[in-house]
């Protein structure tokens, strides 16, 4: 056909409003937003024309069924629910940790009512927003104060800012770390107005490296947790208590930035070389800062701790209010720490937590079932349950695995490659790893009230 004639056989807006289909279409949307979105598909049909990418144009029925797909996919969040089946529990493109159900509450609650965010109840005058997660922070850790913000690379940018703008920051070469999602500390460190004064070699650095960098122009001693790389073989790490020690000789604050916070040890689960909050302040460090959203299984927050002085700079900097947390995130970081006052609530009742804790046994059954389930519905697929290794994820403890247990599934009809994806695109998308020929969901990071949907999921998936 020639161009002519396709632009000829494009159906007329009058013919299309009058037809059956977009009565239906604009029973359910709104009228105009659905023209709209007509109009937009007619541009790309005429500008397919002129780029000759097409040689037929759609039919009248086509064209409203394919705006009613537009309208659909405009009208619904793209922000999905998805099923974890990586085993990578801090999974930063997944969203990093789920909250409690009490965190979850507090949100809802903070967004259907108001509530008393900055004003203080007993006295009826204006109150401070950070009060309430304050007192129970200073309590879990020891800290004499606290303060929240956005995230763990707030909180860095603050203190940075706060305590050695246009002033040498020490720190070691190899701590020059990236964290991902281009957070890089010298960047930041550059940012925040800080200068950078790197000592030692990446794998060695010593207490004298430090103690010859520090001069007139020194503001800052800082050690930046390695979270998500470790060093082995010919290394030296100065010791916090060197760092501390210095610090005091030469009457200079010390930051240490901690990356995932633990508020108790993870010890008998093989994940070890995480710092512990308290522990570190106990060591004495005038600040300690961490992520929210890491081990502590809150939400996305970065979270200040330690001496009283340095804290009420940082809140005096206008910049706090830049980087200050919504109520949402206030309500559930409370709720959270609350659940903290009890070792044995917090590894029950946070997610995070209770997936790490979560025994390869109850795994096993947990896969045993699942696989048996898949069994009785479909033919066109084997499945195995298998044993398997599982990540904590969001950069911390990138040498540790925790032996867990799943399903490997081999679909018989379709490629693996073609499963994967149709899984991708489930309406609840399921998102699991292709390892030795199989498609690997490992149950540590699978709810117990998710396995239904997943199961549903594979079977459509394989069915489709
Ligand atoms: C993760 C991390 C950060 C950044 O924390 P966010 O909460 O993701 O902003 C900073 N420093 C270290 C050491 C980290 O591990």
């Amino acid at each position: 056909m020639t161009e002519e004639q396709l632009f000829r056989g494009i159906p007329k807006v009058d013919e299309i409003l009058k037809h059956e289909a977009w009565r239906k279409l604009t029973a359910m949307y709104s009228e105009g937003m659905a023209k709209d979105i007509l109009r937009d598909y007619l541009d790309e049909i005429r500008t397919s024309i002129k780029e000759n990418r097409i040689n037929s144009i759609p039919t009248l029925a086509e064209i409203i069924e394919n705006t009613r797909k537009y309208v659909i996919e405009t009208t619904s969040s793209r922000l999905k629910r998805v099923i974890n089946g990586t085993g990578v529990i801090i999974h930063t493109n997944l969203g990093r940790s789920l909250l409690a159900k009490s965190a979850i509450e507090a949100i809802v609650n903070a967004a259907s009512h108001f509530t008393n965010l900055e004003y203080d109840l007993q006295k009826g005058v204006r109150g401070e927003r950070y009060n309430h997660c304050i007192s129970i922070l200073k309590r879990l850790t020891n800290a004499e104060d606290a303060l929240v913000v956005n995230n763990n690379a707030g909180a860095v940018f603050l203190v940075l800012n706060t305590l050695a703008e246009g002033k040498e920051a020490v720190i070691s070469r190899g701590e020059l770390i990236e964290i991902g999602g281009s957070f890089r500390i010298p960047d930041v460190m550059k940012k925040s107005g800080a200068i950078l004064k790197e000592v030692g070699t990446t794998n060695r650095t010593y207490k004298d490296d430090y103690e010859h960098a520090i001069c007139e122009a020194t503001g800052l001693i800082m050690k930046v947790h390695t979270s998500n790389y470790r060093i082995k073989g010919f290394v030296h790490e100065t010791t916090s208590e060197e760092l501390i020690a210095l610090g005091k000789t030469y009457n200079l604050p010390t930051f240490y930035d901690a990356g995932s916070g633990l508020l108790f040890p993870l010890n008998g689960m093989g994940v070890r070389g995480e710092p512990c909050i308290a522990f570190e302040l106990k060591k004495d460090w005038d600040i300690v800062s961490f992520s929210g959203d890491k081990l502590l299984g809150a939400p996305q927050a970065g979270i200040i701790v330690g001496k009283k002085s340095y804290i009420n700079a940082m809140k005096k900097n206008p910049i706090t209010r830049a980087l200050r947390p919504d109520k949402f995130t206030l309500a559930a970081l409370e709720s959270t720490l609350i659940l903290y006052l009890d070792e044995e609530t917090a590894r029950g009742e946070i997610p995070t937590l209770r997936m790490i804790h979560e025994s390869q046994d109850v795994l096993k059954k947990r896969s045993q079932s699942i696989a048996k389930a898949l069994r009785g519905l479909s033919t066109k697929l084997t499945v195995t349950h298998t044993s398997m290794f599982s990540e904590v994820g969001g950069g911390s403890l990138p040498d540790i695995s925790i032996p867990s247990y799943g399903i490997a599934v081999l679909p018989h009809e379709i490629g693996l490659e073609i499963f994967e994806e149709r899984l991708r695109h489930l309406d609840i998308p399921v998102i699991g790893r292709i390892e030795k020929g199989r498609l690997f969901i490992d149950m540590r990071t699978i709810l117990k009230d998710d396995e239904p949907i997943l199961i549903s999921g594979i079977i459509n998936a394989i069915q489709e």
